[in-house]
Formats: structure tokens, sequence, C-alpha cells
């Protein structure tokens, strides 16, 4: 094990507010380095605005000032979020640094010296208006599969196909909606990642690194020729020149992962110390905190790029799930919507936040809700009641009765109970942390209420003094297992019990004064929850359906019957396509393609009965893949697709 971390959480696009989903990550990358800390190591916390590319250039001229004055702006906001959330990073520091620019060229030639890198020609939309070349979100139109109207350039919303912004038909300029746009080829630089598979494919594997559900879709991608990557972009853009060129930038990707070693290099710098006691030393892990939505960029492109420029690769990178609201996707157009600043603004405690995160978040990559009830009964059934009133109602009568602690024996069980938290904590396992916590704080309460020690007070004072000492003892171990979670509770525990928490520290506090306590927690009012829900962005009613009408005979020309979902797997290349091999009650079960890979995994929809179309004339997906009928599925649910189930019918049975 190295004595050194250097972890990063992904790095917030500067291009807008910070919201509720991006604090899962802040705060569970922030818990994990406290508690590394903690038990004794070293582990340092960068973070930084990824702050280049086309979204930010059009934001800053829309705005009316200059890239640089837009991104200092957000920064200056983000950086007061993360700190009112007590994210406690070493630096928070920006890609666009003079650092980064050096870095991300010298690992641009690094990459070439490797023989990775190839120019060649690329034909993209231009727009004569706007002066520039249109990439895949700033181009609209037709999809080229099934003729959806108002597709982005790389993917249709309706079919799941993926094509070429030069595929769309009637093509238009998504910023000024210019029709009138131009074929045009220039060349790009692209990195050819499959010359590192091998190299992939063993990183990838080697325990530790990644998580099994993890490592398992990136098998997938790894069993077939990793695509090249196209790092350049044409200027217009805001980010930085490729060495060598007037009018190529990098693509924002290739810079954003480039600042977690750069701003390193930028904190080292001010620290008297060198980047590559962090990143060129075998007494380092770097650690990467990523959301779901980043993996290919993190696990495939960045370790690549690290490997052929000779810096340490990265020695694990962690996944966590996606943040719901009230069980729904967090959305604008749903109401579910809420800015971390929303949050701060209503008057709540980012703590309680922190501690409902922690005690939602596992090891693994599931997604977590925000239930705002579930929020409130949290907070003051746990954190509050149980373990804030074990400490408080301790030290009240302590207060009371002289404001000394005596005596106590703590048992040698705590020794065990911390190297299993310190175990639950690297593994990014919170939700069984304080789990862990609050059964050993229920044990000491329960404990008191049998004792009785404002009871035995007046004949027992000795006693009773005793039972109060072990009680505030047992309230000092579960704030310090607390601490990363919630730092200022621990410190409150801390101040008000007279002396410090220290990890791996064993021995009772004990004949010694302590403070005046205080409430270490308030209590949250249905009022609160209230603010908060007044926060929400609100709904848009939803448009009334507006579909012509048709009479009974035309709906009976629908062939509707219940299928059984026999088989189910992703299209290779299709990411948003699923082909279901579904019985039918015909000889041979039916090929099915549909577009909702992003709802469900293939195994989720194995052996359900469902609702098929079966009466479409058959759809080529190309390659050999043919969809013969359609499935049902609703929108409007907290998957934007969800499978109309049939209760038990046997394949094949009509539905009228
Ligand atoms: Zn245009
Ligand atoms: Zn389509």
């Amino acid at each position: 094990m190295a004595s050194r971390m250097l972890v990063t959480m992904a790095l917030p696009y500067a291009n807008g507010s910070l919201h509720l989903g991006h604090m899962v990550e802040a705060v569970q990358t922030d818990i994990f380095v406290r508690a590394m800390n903690a038990m004794g190591k070293e582990a340092i916390y960068i973070c930084a605005d990824d702050t280049h590319g086309t979204p930010i250039e059009i934001s800053a001229a829309k705005a009316g000032v200059r890239p640089e004055e837009y991104i200092e702006a957000i920064h200056l906001e983000h950086e007061a979020d993360y700190k009112a959330f007590e994210i406690d990073f070493d630096l928070f520091y920006t890609t666009h640094s003079p650092e980064n620019e050096m870095h991300a060229g010298r690992i641009f030639e690094a990459l070439k010296a490797d023989g990775a890198i190839e120019k060649r020609g690329v034909e993209q939309m231009y727009c004569p208006t706007d002066k520039r070349f249109l990439p895949d979100r700033y181009i609209r139109g037709e999809c080229p599969v099934c003729g959806t109207k108002d597709q982005y350039g790389d993917s249709c919303e309706n079919c799941g196909s993926t094509y070429e912004p030069t595929a769309l038909k009637n093509p238009r300029c998504a910023i000024d909606g210019n029709t009138a746009l131009e074929r045009r080829t220039s060349p790009h630089y692209f990195v050819r990642l499959s010359k590192y598979q091998d190299f992939l494919r063993q990183w990838t594997a080697t325990p530790g690194r990644l998580q099994p559900e993890i490592l398992k879709s990136l098998e997938k991608w790894l069993s077939e020729p990793l695509r090249d990557w196209d790092i350049s972009r044409d200027a217009p853009y805001f980010g930085f020149k490729i060495p060598g060129e007037k009018d190529k930038y990098f693509y924002v990707w290739l810079d954003a992962t480039v600042g977690y070693l750069s701003s390193t290099d930028h904190w080292c710098q001010e620290h008297g110390r060198r980047v590559e006691e962090f990143w060129k030393s075998p007494d380092c892990d770097v650690v990467h905190f990523i959301g779901k939505d980043i993996v290919y960029f993190h696990t495939l492109f960045w370790p690549a790029t690290l490997h052929a420029s000779g810096w340490s690769v990265p020695s694990r990178v962690h996944v966590h799930g996606m943040l719901t609201v009230e069980g729904a996707k967090m959305s604008k157009s749903r109401g579910t919507f809420l800015n971390a600043r929303d949050y701060l603004q209503a008057g709540l405690d980012p703590e309680w936040l922190r501690y409902f995160y922690a005690a939602n978040l596992g090891p693994g990559a599931s997604d977590i809700d925000l239930s705002l009830s579930e929020l409130k009964n949290r907070v003051n059934g746990e954190l509050l009641n149980n373990v804030g009133n074990l400490a408080n109602r301790a030290l009240s009568l302590i207060w009371k009765n002289g404001g000394r602690l005596t005596h106590c024996v703590l048992g040698d069980r705590i020794r065990e109970i911390e190297r299993e938290i310190g175990e639950l904590y690297s593994r990014c396992d919170t939700r069984a942390v304080v789990q862990k916590i609050l059964d050993f704080s229920s044990f000491a309460n329960q404990h008191l209420q049998a004792a009785k020690p404002w009871e035995k007070l007046k004949t027992d004072r000795d006693a009773a003094l005793s039972d109060l000492t072990y009680a505030v003892n047992v309230a000092r171990l579960c704030a310090r297992w607390l601490a990363p979670i919630a730092p200022r509770f621990a410190r409150g525990v801390e101040e008000q019990s007279g002396a410090e928490l220290k990890w791996g520290d064993f021995k009772p506090l004990e004949n010694s004064e302590i403070r005046e306590p205080k409430p270490l927690v308030r209590k949250i009012e249905d009022a609160d929850i209230e603010k908060l829900k007044s926060k929400f962005v609100a709904p848009e009613a939803p448009a009334a359906p507006k579909t012509p009408e048709i009479d009974i005979d035309q709906f009976g020309l629908v062939d509707l019957r219940a299928g059984k979902i026999l088989a189910a797997e992703k299209v290779p290349r299709k990411d948003k396509l699923l082909k279901l091999t579904i019985d039918l009650g015909e000889q041979t079960p039916r090929t099915i393609v549909s577009g909702v890979a992003k709802s469900y995994a293939p195994e989720e929809l194995i052996g359900k009965s469902v609702c098929v179309v079966a009466n479409l004339p058959p759809r080529d997906f190309g390659k050999g893949l043919v969809s013969h009928g359609m499935v049902l599925f609703a929108s409007g649910g907290a998957r934007e697709h969800t499978v109309v189930e049939l209760a038990d019918v046997a394949p094949g049975s009509k539905v009228k």
C-alpha cells in the first residue's frame, strides 16, 4: 500500500451552476479523502473547473464577455458552493492554466513520438453565417434511419441509431437556424487508441482498479478494436492551440483530464513539492471519482495517454450512481431540479445532505434517490436522536453535576469496530459505515436508558457519573468515525467534551473538564422541506396530447400480442439499442430491437411478459440486424422508458 494518495473528482464544467447531483460526487470524494487522512495517509484532494470547448465559447459570446471573464465568474460561484458544503479541496483550480497548456502539449508530443497520432481529413458540416464547423450538438435535422425530426448530429432519440452529423437529412445550424450549410473537409488529429488495447485490457483487469460492474461494461468495449479518438477542433474554439497549428485546438476532453495532473503540478509548486511525488511514484496511488457518464474517457482514453507519456496510471477509478430526486430523474421539466445554491438559500444545513448522501451511498454504482421525507427522517431519527442525543444527554447531565468526566471502561471491541469502519471507508461503503456507527450508538443509548444515571445521581453519584462518562466516550468515538461525513458535528462533540478526537486513540477521556453543551444538530422541520420544495424549478404542465382521433376499426388494424422476453443483449456500437428475443407463441422467437438501452440493463428485461406490436413491417438496422415488431414502453416514469408489463399471459395472446 502506497503512503500517499492523489484523489480527484470529475472536473465540473464551467458553463453553469452546480446542482445537487454534482454534490453527490463532491461529498463522496471529500468523505473518502477526509477518512484517508484521518487514518494516517497523506491524501491530497485536487479539483478544477473544466473550462474549454464550444459550449463555453458560445455562452460567453451570448453574455457579451470574453470566455476568460465568463469562466472566472463561474469559478467564483463554484468555489463558494463547494465551500458551503464543506468540500475541503487542497486545490480548486482551472484547466485554463499555463501548467495545463504545457502538460497537454507534452502529452500530445509524447503520443506523437509513440506513433499514436494520425492526421487525416474529416468532412463536416459548416455554417457560413456563423463561420464555424458544427459539431454534434450544434447541428439538428432528421434522423437518417427513421426520419424523426429535430435530432442532434450524433444520435437519434427515437430509434437510438448513431451516425455522423453529415448523415442528417435537412440539417440546420443549431445556433442560428441556418439551413444553407456547406460540407467542408478539414484535417483532424486522431489518437489511435487501438495501439494501447493490450495495455488497457491489462490495466482494467488488474484487481482493485474498477468496480466489477464497470469492468464488465468495459470488457464489451475492449472486445473489439477501439475506435480512433478525434482530439482536435477547428477555430473558433476556446481552448489550447495545438502546437504547430494556426487554427486548430485540442478538443476539450483532451485537456480536461490533463487538468488532474496540471492542477497537482500547480499545488506542488505552491507547497514546495514535486509533481513526480504524486504522478510518477510507486508510493502514491492516483484515485479518480467519476459518474457513470464519463467512464469511457477515464478508463480508456486517460490511462492510455498517461501510459504513453510516462506518467503513473490511475490505481483506481471509482464510479458512483446518479442522483434522482423524489424517485424521478433530476429534470427541469419535471420540477425535480435543484441547484446547490437553491438548497443553501432555502436555509437548509449542508451537513444534512452530506449525512443523507453518505447514508445512501454504497461501494457500487447504483443510483441514489433524494427523498425529502427520508432526508428528514434520517437526519432527525439518526444523526439528531441517536448519536446527537447520546452526546447531548450525557454532556448536559455532567455539566449540571460538576462539569467533570470521571472514569469508565470502554472495552476492546472498539478497536475492531474502528478497523472495520476504516475498511468500509476505503471501499466507499459509507452506507455501512453509518449503520455501524448507529448500531454502536444505539447500544450505548440502551445502556444509558437501563442504567438511569439521572436517578442514580441521588443514590450512587460515582456510578452515575461513570455511566455518563462512558456515554460521552462512546459519543466521542461515534463522532470521530462520523467526522469525514459530518465534520461540523464532530467538531461540536470534540469542543464540548474538551479534547481532540483522534483515530487510533482507544484510551477513554477521563478526569477532565467538559464545556457547556449546546445542540449539535438542528432538527429538520416540515417548514424546511416546504422551503426546499418551493425552490424546485416549477414543472411545465405537459401539453395535452394532440393526436388525431381514430375509429375502432383503425385501432383493430394494430395487432397487439403478449410476448415473453427470452433473451436481451446490447448492440455493439449502438449504445441506445437492445436486441430482444421474444416468444410470441410462434414457431420461432422473433428478434425485436428497442431503443431503451439507457433505461434497462439487458438482464432486467429477461423473463418479462410484454406487449408487442406484431404486424409492423421488418426494419433493418444494418449489419444483419432486422427488427420484427415493436415492444411498448411508457414515458414519464423514473426511467426514460418504462416497459409495459402484462401479468401472466401466455405468449401470443391477443391484447385488445
Ligand atoms: Zn449558423
Ligand atoms: Zn431515428
